[in-house]
C-alpha cells in the first residue's frame, strides 16, 4: 500500500505536479501530500509499536522467533524510507528540480539510509534514490549527461563514505572492548603468576567474562560469593584465589599498620625468574608510593632475602634509597624487613616502616616474623586449595563423562558425549572422532565439531601418512607435546586442514590391542595439550574406545535380531510385525494391501546339482532381484527357506500382480555361475489382497500361500492370484 503510493507519488512528481506555478501547488499535489502525511503517520506509529513489542518479547524469544518479530519491522522501515525519499524528491522538484539549492538533501537522505538501515535495505533505498533522481533529471532537463554523472557520483560517494564511517566506528568500539577485556585478564594472570598459583599452567579459555578485580593496592573489593567461587570456568578459580589472597593480605597488613603505628606495611614478592620484586599488597598512609617493579637484588628486600633473616635499621636519612616503594625524599626513619619462604625458596619480604627514628624492637620483630609466616601460608594454602579444586573438577568431569559414555547405547550418543567431555577437560576449538577398521585401515570421520566441521565431518580415507593414520598404526598419541604445524602436518588426509590451530592431539582408540579409531582435539592457542591435560584426555580416549566398541556390538545384535544373515533382508519376525501394522493401517484408512509370496522353483535341484554354496548364492541373487523390483514403501522379507514375501502398501491386486511379474521376469534373466556352467532359475508367485480376498492377516498369508501352491501345480514359473 505505502509502496504503491510512493510509486504513484513519484509518478506525480515526474508528471510535473510539484513544479511551482505561481507559488501554488495544483490540487493533485495537495491531495498527495495529505495522503503522504496519513501514510507516514501510520507507518511511524506502527514502527514505534513494533519496537515496544520486540522489547517486551525479546528477552524470552529465541533467535528464530526474534527473526520473525523483526521482519514486520524491516518492512515498516522500508516503507518509511520510501515515503521520505519521495517527499524529499517532491521538495527538490518544488524548489527547482535538479538544480535546486535543496538538492543536497537527497545526499543527506542517502547517508541516513546507509548508516541506519541494514546493509541490503540501505543499498536498495540508495539505488531507488539514484534511479528516481536520474528519471527526474531526464524528464525535466533532457539527457544532460554531465548533470546525471555528477548526481550519480555524489550519491555513490555519500553512500560509500557513510558506509566506511559507520563500519570504522563499529570496529573501533569492538576493538576497544576487546582490548579492555584482554588487559583485565592479563592483570589477573600476572597476579596469579606472582603468587605462583599457576604452577600447572591453567587453561586460558578465549571466552571469559571480564573479571571484576581491581588491582589498585589498598583498594578493597568485595569478594566473589564464597558458595560458588572456583566452580565455573577454569580461570574464575584463579580469579577468586587471587582475590582471596589480596583480601587476606590486606587485612593482615592493615592490622599491622594500625597496631604498630606504621607508615607503610608492604608485602613484596619475587617473580619466577627471581629478577624483579613486585608489590603484592600494601597498606599505607603515604602518597609517594612507587608501584614498581623493582630489582630483586636491590634494597632492603634483596638484602633480607640474602641474609635469610629479619633486617632492621633506624635513623634513616631522607636520601636513603633502600626502601624501593617510596618516591622522593624519604619520610620514614626506620624499618624492619622480614623475608618469608615458600618451600625451599625465599619468596618475598614483609617490610614495615615508621616515621619514628628508632622504633623496631624485639616485640615488633616477633609480631612481624609471625605475620610474615602467615603471609607465606596464605599464598601456599590458596595454591594448594586451587590445585585441589582443579583436580576435583577434572575428576568430576571425567566421572560425568564416564557415566555418560557408559550410559550411551547408540554410536552417535557415545561420540557426542565424548566430544562434550573433551570440551570440558580442555579449551578446544576443534574436536573429532574417527572410526578405523583395524584390518583394512579404512578411516571414517564419525563427527567433527568446530572449525570446518561440516566438511571434515564427512571425510573418509584410506591408510596414509596423516597423523591419524600414524597414531592408529603406532597406537601412540601424536604429535609430540601436542604442538602442531598445519602447513607441514596432515591430520586426516592433507596438510592445511586445520588452519590456525597451533595445538593438536590425536589419541588412538585402542581396545584389546586393536585400534578402532582416534579422538582428535585441536586448539588455536599454543601449548594447549601439555602434561597437565593430556593424561585426562587419554583417560577419556580409553573410555571412548570401550564405549564405542560396546555401541557397535549393540548395533550388530540389533541387526542380527531383525535381519536375515544370508540375504540381509528383513527376517520373519520383522515381517510378522510389519504385516500386523500394515493390516491395521489398511483397515483404518480403507486402503488395499497386497501380499506377494514367492518361492524358487525346484530349488532342491539347485542344491543337489551345484551344491549348497551355489544355492546360497541363488538366494542372495533372488533377494537382490526383489530389492531392485520393490517400490519404496514395500516391505521385502525372507519368509523362510527359499520363500520370500513382499508386502505392498496401498496396492490393489492388479498392481501387485504387475510387481510379481516383474520379479519373475527379472529372475529368469539373471544368470548364476556354477562349476558346471551358467544356469538360470525360475520362481512361482502367489498374490492376495486385503480386504478383497482376505479380511485379516492370517487369511491374507494363507490365501497368498494357496495361490502360490496353485502356481506350482499349474506348471511353475508364473503368478497366480487368490
Ligand atoms: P518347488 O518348485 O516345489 O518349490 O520345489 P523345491 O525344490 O524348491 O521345493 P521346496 O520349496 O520344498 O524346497 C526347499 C528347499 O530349499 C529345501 C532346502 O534344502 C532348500 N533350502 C532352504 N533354505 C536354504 C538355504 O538357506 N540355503 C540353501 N542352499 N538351501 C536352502
Ligand atoms: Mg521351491
Ligand atoms: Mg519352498
Amino acid at each position: 500500500m505505502a509502496f504503491l503510493f510512493a510509486g504513484a507519488f513519484a509518478g506525480l512528481i515526474a508528471a510535473g505536479a510539484f513544479r511551482p506555478e505561481g507559488r501554488v501547488l495544483a490540487w493533485p499535489a495537495l491531495v498527495a501530500l495529505a495522503l503522504w502525511g496519513l501514510l507516514f503517520t501510520r507507518a511511524a506509529w506502527l514502527r514505534f509499536r513494533e519496537e515496544r513489542d520486540v522489547a517486551d518479547t525479546a528477552p524470552a524469544a529465541s533467535e528464530r522467533t526474534l527473526r520473525f518479530l523483526l521482519l514486520p519491522r524491516l518492512r515498516l522501515d522500508l516503507e518509511i524510507g520510501a515515503l521520505l525519499l519521495v517527499l524529499t524528491l517532491a521538495l527538490i522538484e518544488f524548489t527547482g528540480g535538479a538544480r535546486s539549492p535543496l538538492h543536497p538533501t537527497l545526499y543527506v537522505l542517502v547517508a541516513f539510509f546507509v548508516s541506519f538501515y541494514p546493509r541490503l535495505l540501505g543499498l536498495a533505498l540508495t539505488l531507488a534514490a539514484a534511479a528516481l533522481d536520474a528519471a527526474l533529471v531526464l524528464v525535466r532537463f533532457g539527457p544532460d549527461r554531465e548533470l546525471l554523472l555528477v548526481h550519480g557520483v555524489f550519491i555513490v560517494f555519500f553512500a560509500a563514505l557513510n558506509l566506511v564511517f559507520t563500519h570504522t566506528e563499529i570496529f573501533r568500539l569492538r576493538h576497544r572492548g576487546e582490548t579492555r577485556l584482554r588487559h583485565a585478564l592479563e592483570r589477573v594472570r600476572e597476579a596469579a603468576r606472582d603468587f605462583r598459583l599457576t604452577e600447572a599452567p591453567a587453561p586460558t579459555p578465549s571466552m571469559v567474562p571480564p573479571p571484576s578485580v581491581s588491582g589498585a593496592p589498598g583498594e578493597r573489593v568485595s569478594a566473589v560469593p564464597g558458595a560458588d567461587r572456583r566452580t565455573r570456568d577454569p580461570l574464575s578459580g584463579t580469579v577468586a584465589a587471587v582475590h582471596q589472597i589480596q583480601e587476606t593480605l590486606f587485612d593482615t597488613l592493615e592490622l599491622l599498620r594500625q597496631s604498630l603505628s606504621l607508615r607503610t606495611c608492604v608485602v613484596l614478592v619475587v617473580d619466577r625468574e627471581r629478577s624483579t620484586l613486585k608489590i603484592a599488597e600494601i597498606a599505607t598512609e603515604a602518597e609517594e608510593i612507587d608501584v614498581g617493579p623493582f630489582g630483586a637484588a636491590d634494597g632492603v628486600a634483596g638484602a633480607a632475602m640474602r641474609a635469610g633473616a629479619p633486617l632492621t635499621m633506624g635513623n634513616l636519612r631522607p636520601d636513603y634509597r633502600g626502601l624501593p616503594y617510596y618516591r622522593g625524599p624519604l619520610r620514614a626513619r626506620s624499618f624492619m624487613a622480614v623475608p618469608f619462604r615458600d618451600g625451599e625458596e625465599w619468596r618475598g619480604v614483609l617490610v614495615a616502616d615508621r616515621t619514628d627514628p628508632d622504633a623496631f624492637g624485639d616485640r615488633e620483630r616477633g609480631i612481624l616474623v609471625r605475620a610474615a609466616e602467615r603471609v607465606a601460608r596464605t599464598i601456599q594454602n590458596e595454591r594448594a586449595f586451587l590445585q585441589l579444586e582443579r583436580t576435583k573438577r577434572e575428576q568430576g568431569q571425567l566421572l560425568t563423562a564416564s557415566e555418560r559414555l557408559s550410559g550411551a547405547i547408540r554410536e552417535d550418543d557415545v561420540v557426542e558425549a565424548a566430544l562434550e567431555a573433551a570440551r570440558g577437560l580442555a579449551a578446544i576449538d576443534f574436536g573429532a572422532v574417527v572410526a578405523c577398521d583395524d584390518r583394512t585401515k579404512h578411516f571414517v570421520v564419525l563427527r567433527a565439531e568446530g572449525e570446518r566441521a561440516e566438511e571434515l565431518g564427512r571425510l573418509s580415507f584410506e591408510d596414509n601418512q596423516s597423523l591419524v593414520a600414524i597414531a592408529a598404526r603406532t597406537r601412540h598419541y601424536l604429535p609430540y607435546r601436542g604442538d602442531f604445524d598445519d602447513a607441514n602436518q596432515a591430520v586426516f588426509e592433507r596438510k592445511g586442514e586445520l588452519r590456525g590451530m597451533n595445538s593438536l592431539l590425536v589419541l588412538p582408540l585402542v581396545v584389546q590391542e586393536k585400534t578402532t579409531g582416534a579422538l582428535v582435539v585441536a586448539a588455536r592457542r599454543r601449548g594447549a595439550f601439555r602434561e597437565d591435560v593430556r593424561p585426562l584426555l587419554q583417560v577419556l580416549a580409553n573410555q571412548l574406545a570401550t564405549s564405542l566398541l560396546n555401541a557397535r556390538m549393540v548395533r550388530r545384535l540389533a541387526e542380527m535380531a531383525t535381519t536375515d544373515g544370508l540375504t540381509g533382508l528383513a527376517n520373519r519376525r520383522v515381517f510378522d510385525a510389519e504385516l500386523e501394522r500394515h493390516v491395521k493401517s489398511a483397515e483404518r484408512y480403507r486402503k488395499p494391501l497386497s501380499l506377494v509370496m514367492c518361492d524358487i522353483d525346484f530349488f532342491k535341484r539347485v542344491n543337489d546339482t551345484h551344491g549348497h554354496k551355489v544355492g546360497d548364492e541363488v538366494l542372495r541373487g533372488f533377494a537382490q532381484v526383489l530389492l531392485a523390483c520393490k517400490r519404496d514403501l514395500d516391505v521385502v522379507a525372507r519368509y523362510g527357506g527359499e520363500e520370500f514375501a513382499i508386502l505392498c502398501e496401498n496396492t490393489d491386486t492388479a498392481g501387485a500382480k504387475l510387481l510379481a511379474e516383474r520379479v519373475r521376469r527379472e529372475l529368469i534373466q539373471r544368470p548364476f555361475a556354477a562349476e558346471a556352467g551358467v544356469f538360470r532359475v525360475t520362481c512361482s508367485l502367489g498374490v492376495a489382497t486385503f480386504p478383497v480376498h482376505a479380511q485379516n492377516r492370517e487369511d491374507l498369508v494363507r490365501l497368498a500361500d494357496e495361490a502360490l501352491y496353485r502356481a506350482k501345480h499349474s506348471g511353475r514359473n508364473r503368478t497366480v492370484t487368490a
